[in-house]
């Protein structure tokens, strides 16, 4: 089998001759032309999507249990074991969700929208995207800050259904399943804690719209997004399972934290409270009313029950993320370089340097790869064409402070 002919045969399946087909491969007892070889791989790709489309082999016993989540997370993402605890058991409890809805029960179980908070650069993104590497639904990361209310320049609120209808491979049943996670969240929230009186483009009616999503509504959805194909047939989604974690850095909240804090002290003083602060992460103090102080609406707090918070990086954190995580950044260019057989290897000072710059430099966790990139660029760049044996590179301090000095990213020393 496999074999092209050369006589004047046909076609098993369609009956074409040789001569009207462009390719004709025998098998034991018969012929098949390329055009009914593609068609048969339509068919089984067909079978195979709709068989998987009933149930997605979910059931309670294969569910990764949260602590499995967790310890996979921890893989990836350094510390934040708040956040990770509440991730790892919503989306637990989603698939549960899931799996019930297909049971007749009296019990409806409600899902638990999260929202987390944490200063930029401290893995809100990476967490989500981690998850999304285990799980069995569809997944999105969509950014509030492009969306605006219908008839606005932007994009519609609908949108965000757009892209899980898209990664579901347009299967409906799958992508109300899905899980969203909606970036940026902190930047639609209006500008002062008072109602506004002018229309607030951005702010209070992009709440108002994602509202009716979270709550769980049949949404119209251009299956091809955006306003430019006003002839396309709308795809109606229910996003009542559909589970919504947002994220935002919410700049300035943690001084809405210590006003409340203050007051609450002040008035328990004798208790000696105040002493028990930890002022360094305030966050770990959030509730819900401090996200109403930044401008979310009640009703929208109110359909994001889980509120987690991360813990701002230090400089042991930013060096255990360097190394630790299973695609650490040194383990990136390490892979980098061992394809052009070079033997990557760092001392710990070198290390510390890297750290240190991030931090002087103000650019947190998401500055270590432009710095390891500024320092590592000119061996990346020479190295390749050296022939040699064994080629290695061991990377001191002096060596990283050499390079990094010589290069452009120097310049954002701040003064
Ligand atoms: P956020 O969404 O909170 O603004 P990101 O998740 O996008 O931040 O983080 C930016 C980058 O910094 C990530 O891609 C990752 O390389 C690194 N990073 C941030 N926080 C962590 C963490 N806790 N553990 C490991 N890497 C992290």
């Amino acid at each position: 089998m496999g074999k092209k002919t050369t006589s004047g045969n046909q076609c098993s399946f369609c009956g074409r001759n040789e001569r009207e087909v462009n390719l004709l491969i025998s098998g034991m007892t018969g012929f098949i032309c390329d055009m009914c070889t593609e068609q048969a791989h339509e068919i089984v790709n067909e079978t195979f999507k709709s068989s998987s489309k009933s149930d997605h082999g979910l059931t309670l016993s294969s569910l990764p249990k949260p602590a499995q989540i967790k310890e996979f997370l921890d893989q990836y993402v350094i510390k934040q074991d708040n956040a990770k605890r509440f991730l790892a058991v919503a989306v637990y409890n989603h698939y549960k969700r899931i799996l019930q809805k297909n049971t007749k029960d009296d019990v409806e179980i409600e899902k638990s929208n999260i929202i987390m908070v944490g200063a930029t650069g401290t893995g809100k993104t990476l967490l989500a995207r981690t998850i999304a590497k285990l799980l069995a639904v569809p997944f999105t990361i969509v950014d509030a800050t492009v969306l605006t209310e219908a008839g606005y320049v932007g994009e519609d609120i609908e949108s965000i259904l757009t892209r899980l209808l898209q990664v579901a491979d347009y299967d409906v049943n799958a992508a109300e399943r899905g899980i969203v996670f909606i970036d940026e969240i902190d930047k639609i929230a209006r500008k002062s804690d008072n109602p506004s009186i002018t229309r607030d483009v951005s702010g209070e009616g992009v709440q108002q719209g994602l509202l009716k999503l979270l709550e769980g509504a049949t949404i119209n959805v251009p299956p091809q997004g955006g306003r430019k194909h006003p002839e396309q047939r709308m795809i109606a989604v229910d996003t009542k399972n559909i589970l919504f974690i947002c994220g935002g850095a919410f700049d300035g909240i943690e001084k809405k934290i210590a006003q409340r804090l203050n007051t609450r002290v002040v008035g328990y003083a004798a208790s000696g409270q105040k002493a028990r602060i930890d002022t360094d992460n305030l966050l770990k103090y959030i509730t819900p009313l401090d996200l109403k102080s930044f401008g979310l609406i009640p009703e929208i707090i109110g359909r994001l029950p889980i509120l987690t918070y991360l813990e701002p990086l230090d400089r042991d954190a930013l060096l255990r993320i360097l190394v630790e995580p299973k695609n650490s950044i040194i383990k990136q260019y390490q892979k980098l370089f061992e394809m052009d057989g070079v033997k990557l290897t760092f001392d710990s000072g070198a290390h510390e340097y890297i750290v240190d710059k991030a931090i002087e430099f103000k650019l947190g966790a998401r500055g270590l790869r432009s710095i390891v990139e500024a320092v590592m660029i000119d061996a990346m760049f020479t190295l390749p064409s050296e022939e040699k044996e064994n080629k290695k590179l061991h990377v001191t301090r002096s060596y990283a402070k050499k390079q990094l000095e010589n290069s452009d990213l120097h310049h954002l020393r701040v003064a």
